[in-house]
């Protein structure tokens, strides 16, 4: 249920225990979010209210540009699903933080690890006098990960930065050079995932020159190519080794639900396809689950949904609880090709991260998320699809478990309708539901709630979403 209230009392008011004061003022903000608070979604002002738009003032004035914000509400507390804000609103959450908070924010046991840790040291830098915690994630990690053989893993911090080192380990190994990716793939900021990222703007655009010997090929997009699994996987073979031969690829790197480039899930076929085409000409098959892995798809790593084997895997986002951690986990015999100190980085495998980490993985397995990422699923799918029906500018529904995308386009022509679903977007956010949109053209929502989430919540945030949705029927 919602309520929405009247203005909040004016800032400086004797009510204002959240009052956004200073620089380095922080005081007085509730400090206790996690699974207890509410789990109602509660509007006392418009969105953003005053607090946050005075934090937006202070935010123009200090922070590039560059870094942009979707919706400028500024978080006080967050769990469960329900983010607070300064003006004391509470939002229903369907990002996670782009499916980094999957156990919820401040999870309990994530939040007890680290205040363990916290307390205990802060900082050793592993490759300088290494510490327990960095090993235990890597034995979760060769636990986790498919297939089961001997691994070892190295940690990171991003996304983009465990990507980056996933290819020069394959590059290592095979002593070779190119690497293929896919259309619509996003892999990061850095200067090589800029590289290995489809999309021009905002991703790339200005920011070259830009690493060589990526080579792109067409994805699996059944909505848009009409394609079977193996079509689309002989199409894409067939340009590699025309164009870059067989010989010369170091590595295949997929997402194996894309992420950014719009929750694209391919064709059944296309990755076990790849995999093997990979395997038989010596390349090394990665797949960058960083935002599909945790548990997010209905499966602990997506590619188990084909039981597909990665020699390679890139992991973040969701294994750590919010702390930033990521990891390349691996064959052994791949990633031992890399020599001493090739690998690392001052805080990598940073010891909060990972007492984080353990405690993201207990919590997963303990709370049982890999199955209510699939019920979650099982729930919103059906919603969405049978607005689909009356709603022509929903060109598909689809996804895989807690990973969940409407596909907006023109019903005319069939075209992207990114204005359209920025509109849909907006109307969430008037009403206190954050979803994203991503996708090459701009023109995918995209669902990506906290596992934590209860069915209450979640069906009230997908009501919120439908009726947006309904707004674009003829
Ligand atoms: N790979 C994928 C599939 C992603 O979704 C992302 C982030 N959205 C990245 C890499 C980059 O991760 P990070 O932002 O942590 O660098």
């Amino acid at each position: 249920m919602t309520t929405i209230a009247g203005p909040a009392a004016p800032i400086g008011s004797a009510s204002d225990a959240n009052g956004v004061g200073g620089p380095g003022d922080l005081a007085g903000a509730p400090v206790v979010g996690g699974p207890g608070l509410p789990q109602r979604r509660h509007l006392v002002t418009e969105l953003p209210g005053p607090r946050s738009r005075e934090l937006l003032a202070r935010r123009d004035a200090a922070v590039a540009r560059g870094v942009s914000i979707a919706l400028p509400v500024f978080v006080t507390a967050a769990g469960g699903g329900i983010l607070v804000d300064v003006d004391g609103n509470s939002l229903i959450d369907l990002g996670s933080g782009i499916a980094v908070t999957t156990v919820g924010n401040s999870a309990p046991r994530v939040v007890d690890n680290v205040i363990a840790q916290v307390q205990a040291f802060t900082h050793t830098c592993f490759m300088i006098t290494p510490y327990e915690g960095y090993v235990a994630v890597c034995e979760q990690l060769a636990r986790l990960t498919p297939g089961d053989h001997d691994k070892r893993s190295a940690l990171f911090n991003s996304g983009a930065e465990a990507v980056e080192n996933a290819v020069k380990i394959a590059r290592i190994h095979t002593r070779r050079q190119a690497v293929i990716v896919f259309d619509h793939a996003y892999h990061g900021r850095t200067n090589l995932t800029m590289a290995l990222t489809a999309k021009n703007h905002p991703y790339k655009n200005g920011f070259g020159p830009f690493a060589p010997e990526i080579y792109r090929v067409p994805l699996s997009y059944p909505f848009r190519d009409g394609l079977t699994g193996p079509e689309a996987a002989a199409r894409a073979i067939g340009i590699i080794e025309s164009q870059v031969g067989a010989a010369n690829v170091a590595a295949v790197l997929i997402e194996p639900v894309q992420g950014e480039g719009g929750f694209v899930v391919p064709a059944e076929g296309f990755l076990p396809a790849l995999a093997d085409w990979s395997r038989a000409n010596g390349a090394v098959f990665i797949a960058d689950e960083v935002q599909t892995g945790f548990a997010r798809t209905g499966a602990m790593f997506a590619c188990e949904h084909e039981a597909v084997i990665p020699d390679l895997v890139a992991t973040a986002k969701g294994m750590a609880g919010g702390l930033p951690l990521s990891a390349v986990t691996g064959r052994a015999e791949i990633m031992e090709s890399a020599h001493p100190g090739g690998l690392g980085g001052t805080y990598g495998g940073n010891p909060l991260a990972c007492a984080a980490a353990l405690g993201a993985i207990e919590t997963i397995e303990r709370d049982g998320l890999v199955a209510r990422a699939r019920t979650i699923g099982e729930r919103v799918l059906p919603r969405l699809r049978s607005v689909a029906e009356r709603v022509p500018a929903i060109g598909e529904v689809r996804g895989r478990g807690a990973m969940l995308a409407v596909e907006i386009v023109d019903p005319g022509t069939g075209e992207p309708d990114a204005a359209a679903t920025g509109r849909v977007a907006r109307r969430c956010h008037e009403q206190g539901v954050v979803v994203l949109t991503c996708g090459t053209d701009g023109n995918v929502l995209r669902l990506l709630p906290p596992l934590a989430i209860g069915d209450d919540l979640l069906d009230d945030g997908i009501a919120v979403l439908t009726d947006a949705l309904e707004t674009l029927a003829p």
